[in-house]
């Protein structure tokens, strides 16, 4: 009997060893804790040298219950790191001319040095009017198409928090992205599109999959490197990645028990590849990490 759970512990022992041996995870959860307590470093230079608070002001529009408790955890990221942050919440019923009034006062609120407006919102409003209102030197989601181009031309640009997220893990880790072929599944303008536009700026080369795209696994097969941001659960499975590769997965999915859920089968993929992000705790962290730095490089450009 004692030999055979001796057996049982051994095997189970070699199985771990083997399997984080192979695999190591981007650990996005500490990375962002990391890059808070220098926020918060650079926020008491900055108050002390310049009397200069970072502000940043939220619009929220609708009671999309995902949308308020992402505003919640970035108010709170800002309280924590010292910054002055507003948050204008407004009913689904507002009109879009409501909207721009008040971005407008916000492009000119001298304490404010970033503008957000929070995602998805109501049909009747036109989300590319609304983003183009911002000032783009308070633009610290990256949204706005002044920024779009100069991050595609390479320029100095506030670029979209979860992309930026991601390649401050490639930069952590020391994954080096030159020559690689990296496979983007999602082609949002906020996710996939400047994903894309950071990969190649960094000379690796980028191959854009999508809904329409044919054969979604002759791609993701072919990659060092497969970045998904998509919102379906589970849509990469093991046999769609090759050995060795690096998986980051963007998605974040309620599933119906209440637990979150990346794009990825964790389980059967992350044994195959040599750095994986986990869901909960790996790019998640980092977009609102990168919020706190793009509200930071704004004032500083204030100061
Ligand atoms: P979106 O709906 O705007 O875009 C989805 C993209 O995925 C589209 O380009 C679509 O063509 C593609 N797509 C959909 N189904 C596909 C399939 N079966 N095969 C291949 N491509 C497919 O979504 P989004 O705003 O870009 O968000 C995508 C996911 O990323 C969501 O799960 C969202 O919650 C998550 N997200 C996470 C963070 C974070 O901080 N980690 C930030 C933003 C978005």
């Amino acid at each position: 009997m004692v030999s055979l759970v001796n057996i049982f512990c051994y095997n189970t022992l070699k199985f771990l060893e083997g399997y984080f041996k192979t695999m190591q995870l981007l650990d996005g959860k500490s990375l962002a804790d990391r890059v808070q307590e220098n926020v918060i470093r650079e926020v008491g230079v900055l108050k002390q040298s310049r009397n200069i608070v970072p502000g940043l002001a939220v619009i929220l529009i609708g009671d999309d219950p995902a949308s308020h408790a992402y505003v919640k955890m970035k108010a709170k990221a800002c309280e924590k790191v010292g910054f002055y942050s507003i948050t204008h919440h407004m009913p689904e019923s507002i009109s879009q001319e409501e909207i721009i009034a008040t971005i407008e006062m916000m492009n000119t609120n001298p304490r404010i040095d970033g503008i957000l407006v929070q995602l998805p919102l109501p049909k009747h409003i036109d989300s590319d009017a609304i983003l183009e209102v911002i000032n783009p030197k308070k633009d610290v989601d990256g949204f706005h198409p002044y920024n779009v181009g100069r991050l595609v031309t390479g320029l100095d640009a506030f670029v979209a928090c979860t992309p930026l997220g991601v390649m401050k893990l490639f930069d952590t880790y020391n994954i080096e992205l030159q020559g690689k072929d990296v496979c983007v599944v999602g082609a949002s303008n906020i996710v996939g599109k400047p994903m894309a536009s950071l990969l190649l700026n960094a000379n690796a080369t980028v191959t854009i999959t999508h809904i329409f795209t044919q054969d979604l696994k002759a791609h993701t097969l072919a990659a060092d490197i497969v970045i998904v941001g998509v919102g379906v659960p589970g849509l990469i499975k093991a046999d769609m990645v090759k050995e060795g590769a690096i998986v980051i997965d963007i998605g974040i999915n309620r599933l119906e028990n209440g637990s979150l859920a990346g794009d990825v089968d964790f389980a059967a993929v992350s044994p195959k590849c040599s750095y994986i992000t986990p869901v909960p705790g790996g790019v998640g962290p980092m977009t609102i990490a990168m919020l706190l730095e793009n509200t930071l490089k704004s004032a500083k450009k204030r100061a």
